[in-house]
């Protein structure tokens, strides 16, 4: 058996919150208004990675046999190799084991809430919990950036909210709201655009950013949303360092080579991968029942997926289109969290997903044999958002135009 010794030095803490308000704090308008559904859908399926300090203030506020349980089943995750000398490693994380079959928190009560969160508030939960299903993310002028992911569906629910177009929010300081300001306050991680190796300056990120987000403000019966898209991709294509302040969103004459690399990404992955991640997600599906989807007739849709989506999924374009393009219109809003910062990996990205999720409401029409209306189209592209999420795919796997 080996022998471990700890030699706890956590790391200095700055209070949650209240000290240093951000100068502001840029997120999607909806997310103002995000709310967790309380019912467990991120807190299974994983062993939830504690830092240490998360793990100390548990601690705290655990009692009695809780709190003496709470070291066991916990795996250390150590980052690097032992120090040659000393034979010293740094502790990267703490993973607690997770409970029964689908792995849940040990903490999640029967009705499926946070028995933490319910019985301490939020301050005692580890950030992480707090955080999701926003990243924070610090700009060099000291704004935050709150990102909120949309494989929760909550974030789904709020961008299906209304069919008025999505903008940006720019919130001076805090916002006086508990769990939005905690979010903040965790913030750490730096965010920046960049051109290939160039950095791109923050005014000209801004401008980026609004017009991406504009461009799918003009959407209507005679304006589908493939054409915006198509529009940004070739502005992010013709991006250089040095015309990167002419962000011009222009439709191409041509939209064929932009339509060709659209239905490469549509059919771009294995069936059985995709019905595979279906079946993962299904414990973050409610806007319909899922249950029935996970049939063998899913992967065989996927598999011969144009019948499925001509018969159930293109009739639906306009019903679909101002949800689509709110989704659109959040995803760059925040381009750089993608493609490791590269603006126009970024962009293609975003293509990925939208083609992903267009494959998954199409199989999901035919197995349930109803055209796809917007619930069945939010477990498709919360289900196309997990997808990418949880796999890293090798860049070659992956059609490119903007980053070709
Ligand atoms: S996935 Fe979203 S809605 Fe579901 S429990 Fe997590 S934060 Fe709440």
């Amino acid at each position: 058996m080996t022998k471990l010794s700890l030699n706890v030095i956590p790391p200095p803490r700055e209070p949650q919150v209240g000290s240093t308000p951000p100068s502001a704090v840029v997120l999607s308008e909806p997310m103002r208004r995000f709310k967790c559904n309380l019912k467990g859908c991120c807190c299974s399926g994983w062993d939830i990675p504690f830092r240490l300090e998360d793990f100390l203030r548990l601690n705290d506020h655990l009692q009695g046999a809780e709190k003496e349980d709470l070291t066991h089943g916990i795996k250390l995750i150590l980052e690097g190799e032992p120090d040659e000398k000393t034979g010293q490693q740094i502790l990267d994380s703490l993973k607690l084991d997770g409970v029964g079959e689908d792995r849940a928190c040990r903490f999640l009560a029967p009705d499926k809430g946070c028995s933490v969160h319910a019985r301490y508030g939020p301050t005692a939960l580890p950030d992480l919990c707090v955080d999701f299903p926003a990243f924070g993310y610090k700009q060099e002028d000291g704004r935050v950036e709150l990102f909120f992911d949309p494989v929760c569906p909550e974030v789904l629910e709020q961008l299906d909210e209304t069919d008025e177009p999505l903008r940006l929010f720019t919130q001076p300081g805090f916002f006086g709201d508990e769990g939005l300001d905690l979010r903040v306050a965790h913030t750490e991680d730096t965010i920046s655009g960049r051109i290939g190796k160039d950095k791109v300056a923050l005014l000209a990120l801004d401008r980026i950013r609004h017009s991406s987000v504009e461009a799918f403000a003009t959407t209507g019966p005679e304006n589908p949303v493939w054409r915006p898209l198509a529009a940004l991709a070739h502005a992010f294509r013709r991006l250089r360092i040095g015309n990167e302040g002419v962000f011009e969103v222009v439709e191409p004459e041509d939209p064929q080579p932009f339509l060709v690399f659209l239905f490469e990404c549509i059919g771009a992955h294995g069936a059985d991968l995709l019905a595979a991640t279906a079946f993962r997600y299904q414990r973050f599906v409610w806007s319909i029942d899922p249950k029935p989807l996970l049939v063998p007739a899913l992967a065989e849709n996927l598999q011969d997926w144009k019948p499925a989506f001509e018969r159930w999924l293109e009739p639906q374009e306009e019903l679909l289109r101002p949800l689509q393009a709110r989704w659109l219109a959040h995803r760059f809003g925040t381009p750089m969290v993608k493609g490791r910062g590269d603006l126009r990996e970024a962009a293609d990205s975003i293509a990925h997903v939208y083609g992903t999720s267009l494959r998954f409401a199409a199989a999901y029409g035919a197995v349930l044999q109803r055209p796809v209306d917007r619930d069945i189209y939010k477990a498709a592209l919360g289900t196309a958002e997990f997808f990418f999420r949880s796999l890293n795919l090798p860049r070659e796997s992956l059609p490119w135009f903007s980053a070709r």
